[in-house]
């Protein structure tokens, strides 16, 4: 959240304090489609062989897995996994990072245990690494075992897991009396689009060329804004409705079929 000259901009991600007071809209608006998703904290496996795991080489699971990119998939899961820089920016073989993600989809009903963490707290939005009980990291496992090929299952052996359910946070209002919302304040897509970051930075930019000229203590330019406002909206928008076709698609964000992790 900055505060600028007497109007708030909000910018503080998806669960944003100013979004109620400028869309009007509650958190109760977040609609859960009935998926989930798990990425590991990016894993180094080709650095970090962690000992509990003696019989697999890390760097051998990620040999197996791909170089580039590798995916699964199955009604109601979806798992991808790609190569990222190391932590310096490091491109070279061995050097570089491995990370996963795997969209599994599980009824509401099992959010509540489920991002309820080790230490007893309750999350909302996100269960952070290191907080997964051993009953949720038991599910975790067997699934992976039962539904995953074998090197996604080494993959998610060795990660240290961390749980976000995805909600879809409707599109409202941009701009509102001295607040104005932007990046997943303003609106959350569905993963599968992977544009979540040019959304936020396509807000902000475009938003930068709405003040372009103004200079306090003038009045905000609010026909700028609002221009700014109606195309990002419409963008934001499209973007979201591509994201549940695209999960659709791969049977993903739906109550009806295999739902997993239920008790
Ligand atoms: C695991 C994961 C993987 C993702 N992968 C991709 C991907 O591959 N491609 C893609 O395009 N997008 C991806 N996204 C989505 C992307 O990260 C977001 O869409 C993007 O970061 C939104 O940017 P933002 O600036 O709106 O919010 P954020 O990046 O969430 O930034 C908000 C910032 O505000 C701070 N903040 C919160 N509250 C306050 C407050 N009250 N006061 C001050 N500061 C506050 C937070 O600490 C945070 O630094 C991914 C998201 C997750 C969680």
């Amino acid at each position: 959240m900055i505060h600028l000259m007497k109007t708030a901009y909000g910018c503080e991600g998806h669960d944003s304090w100013a979004r109620p007071g400028a869309s009007g809209c509650a958190d109760a608006d977040r609609r859960w489609h009935g998926q989930c998703s798990r990425h590991p904290a990016t894993t180094e496996l080709h650095r970090t062989p962690r000992p509990a795991q003696p019989t697999t080489r890390p760097a051998a699971a990620s040999e197996a897995v791909g170089i580039q990119y590798d995916s699964f998939g199955a009604p109601g899961m979806q798992m991808l996994c790609y190569l990222v820089p190391g932590p310096g920016g490091e491109r070279e073989r061995g050097s570089r990072r491995v990370n996963w993600v795997w969209y599994v989809n599980t009824h509401k009903r099992n959010l509540r245990r489920l991002l309820t963490g080790n230490s007893g707290r309750r999350f909302e939005y996100f269960l952070p690494p290191g907080e997964l009980t051993p009953e949720t990291t038991t599910e975790i496992t067997t699934l992976a075992n039962e539904m995953l090929p074998p090197q996604f299952t080494a993959l998610v052996r060795l990660s240290n897991v961390f749980l976000q359910p995805v909600f879809d946070l409707a599109p409202t209002r941009m701009v509102a009396d001295h607040i104005v919302l932007l990046g997943d304040a303003a609106g959350t897509v569905r993963p599968h689009t992977a544009s979540g970051t040019s959304k936020a930075l396509g807000d902000a930019a475009g938003l930068a060329q709405a003040l372009n000229g103004w200079t306090p203590p003038d009045e905000l330019p609010t026909r700028n804004l609002k221009d700014w406002e109606a195309q990002r909206l419409a963008y934001l928008l499209t973007v979201a409705r591509s994201g549940i076709r695209l999960a659709s698609q791969s049977f993903l964000g739906t109550t009806s079929g295999r739902q997993f992790l239920s008790e």
